[in-house]
């Protein structure tokens, strides 16, 4: 296999690493500077950057990996919660430009923070501009992967503006879900 970088050493075996899962597609081992004890990253053998370049078939399996550990931490290491999180990009803090996924187990009163919500607000006008245009792009990707579930999205028409109630706050009716 190629070394292009870091974690190309390390599922390689040249760069040393507390291993905790081996498959031929997928390594799991402890962060070498953990948020919390039991910090994981789930990386595909094979040498690629961000998310949005991973194969589909490398997908399912790392996401099987990233189940397993987050499975054994509650029961191993008696996690409360998991987060599981994934930067792709140097902007979004990817430090190692090879895929991998955290996978940090939760204990009461842990320092971890993690804090994304409500950082920006959006008109409902702008709210529906991205739903269309996520919506599109999602639709004409799925239907070119390779696995087969996922080409399965549900036909269903946006929904109509309803009516804004006077004193309630309006509701977002996203049906136009993937599956
Ligand atoms: P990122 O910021 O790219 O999402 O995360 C990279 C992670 O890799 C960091 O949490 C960092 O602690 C971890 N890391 C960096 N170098 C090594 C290393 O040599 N061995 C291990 N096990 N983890 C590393
Ligand atoms: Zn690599």
């Amino acid at each position: 296999m190629e070394q292009k970088c870091l974690f190309c050493g390390i599922a390689s075996g040249k760069v040393p690493a507390k291993i905790i899962y081996d498959s031929p597609d997928v390594m799991a081992f402890l962060d070498i500077r953990p948020a919390n004890p039991g910090h994981v990253l789930v990386i595909p053998k094979k040498h690629v950057e961000t998310l949005p370049d991973l194969p589909d078939d490398l997908n399912a399996s790392l996401l099987q990996v990233v189940k397993i550990i987050a499975q054994a931490q509650v029961e191993a290491i008696g996690a409360q919660g998991v987060n599981v999180l994934q930067n792709n990009g140097e902007l979004a803090g990817q430090a190692v430009p090879h895929v991998h996924v955290h996978v940090i187990p939760r204990f009461k009163g842990d320092k971890v923070v993690i804090n994304y919500s409500g950082l920006v607000e959006l008109k409902e006008e702008q709210f529906e501009e991205i739903q269309k245009r996520l919506i599109s792009k999602a639709k004409e990707l799925a239907s070119s992967m390779s696995t087969g579930t996922i080409k399965e999205i549900k036909e269903e028409k946006l929904p109509e503006p309803e009516p804004e109630q006077k004193g309630k706050k309006k509701l977002h009716k996203f049906k136009q879900r993937l599956p």
